[in-house]
């Protein structure tokens, strides 16, 4: 009889390890300690109860019962907050990005370092008191106004999911090109197991000084990763290099077909095609009062980009609200049929 161990532990303190013992040939389970992912913290939002065992050992028998609904932010979640930001600030809007931001993509910037650098240089050529800080940032947070029915539909995924199996678990999760210091004090905030978005380094009275983190559309996708690898959760973010560590998939916390993703823009086409490729769910939403916007959504179908395209309303019987629910569903029944085919 031959025995696997297999230990999991990434970190000396604070880690759990996983001990899988398997019997071959019988296939038979001998014991297994819950696998969690070895993390000195675990973000508040993070389950317990990730995985369900397998008593016949078969396949790679842990079935993984985590969903992710991965929001893109501005345009998805609620209107162009950096946009909303700038104009607050007594910013000409549309010449910031059509002229200011363009002639830097024009001269060879990256789209969103350049909004970053502009930004920076539209504080530094204010006064002093007048300049963009990390508190102006965040007070603008709450101010966001988001789309209908935004709020309601976090628990409603989660019931729903539940409902049909009383194992599957929800998190949800941003990944934006926006500014974090704002999304992470909308209202919303805390429904979400990790906001990544970009950020700016701060100057000793706290005005913004320099790019900290460049959240781009490749960069998007490094989050997916993340996500499915569950490198989660504050020291995550001290330890940038540990998303490229080769995990076996069947290790994946959250399998990529598990992962439903929704964003309106052109930085989202990578996770679009990623999460698709990889048997996942790709949303594309639209806003319905921006005509300009339709015709760069419709150009997601044509090229096959998403799986659906809805506009960004989450009100009750919503066409986008109906969708998340058939997806969070479809998933659901495949961890309770794939559970049921296990224990067989
Ligand atoms: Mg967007």
């Amino acid at each position: 009889m031959v025995i696997l161990i297999k230990i999991v532990c990434t970190l000396t303190i604070g880690c759990r390890a996983s001990i899988v013992v398997r019997s071959q040939p019988l296939g038979l389970l001998v014991a297994r300690v819950p696998v969690v992912e070895a993390r000195g913290r675990r973000p508040g939002r993070l389950h317990e109860r990730n995985n369900v065992i397998d008593p016949l050992g078969a396949g790679e028998s842990l079935v993984k019962t985590t969903i992710a609904v991965v929001f893109d932010f501005d345009e998805t979640l609620a209107p162009d907050t950096t946009s909303s930001f700038l104009n607050s600030f007594g910013v000409d809007v549309r010449d910031f990005w059509k002229n200011r931001a363009q002639s830097l993509i024009d001269a060879g910037w990256d789209p969103i370092p350049a909004y970053l650098y502009l930004m920076i240089k539209e504080s530094e050529a204010r006064p002093a008191g007048k300049r963009i800080t990390r508190e102006a940032l965040s007070k603008w947070g709450p101010r966001i106004k988001l789309y209908n029915g935004v709020t309601r539909i976090f628990g409603r995924i989660e019931k729903h999911a539940q409902s049909i199996d009383a194992e599957a678990r929800v998190e949800f999760y941003v990944i934006s090109s926006g500014i974090g210091e704002i999304v992470r004090s909308t209202k919303i905030a805390r429904y979400f197991t990790e906001i990544w978005a970009s950020d700016f380094e701060y100057n000793a009275v706290e005005e913004i000084m320099f790019p900290k983190k460049v959240i781009s559309f490749t960069d998007k996708t490094r989050y997916l990763f993340h996500i499915s690898k569950g490198i989660i959760g504050p020291q995550s973010h001290s330890t940038p290099f540990e998303v490229n560590k080769k995990i076996p998939e069947e290790d994946f916390r959250i399998p990529f077909n598990q992962i439903i993703y929704l964003g309106d823009g052109f930085t989202d086409i990578p996770c679009f095609s990623l999460v698709r490729r990889q048997g996942g769910i790709a949303i594309g939403v639209y806003d319905q009062e921006d005509r300009e916007k339709w015709g760069k959504a419709w150009g997601f179908v044509e090229d096959g980009r998403v799986s659906n395209l809805v506009p960004a309303d989450y009100g009750q019987n919503s066409a986008l609200v109906n969708s998340l629910l058939m997806a969070v569903g479809a998933i659901a029944n495949r961890i309770s049929l794939r559970k049921k085919t296990y224990q067989g």
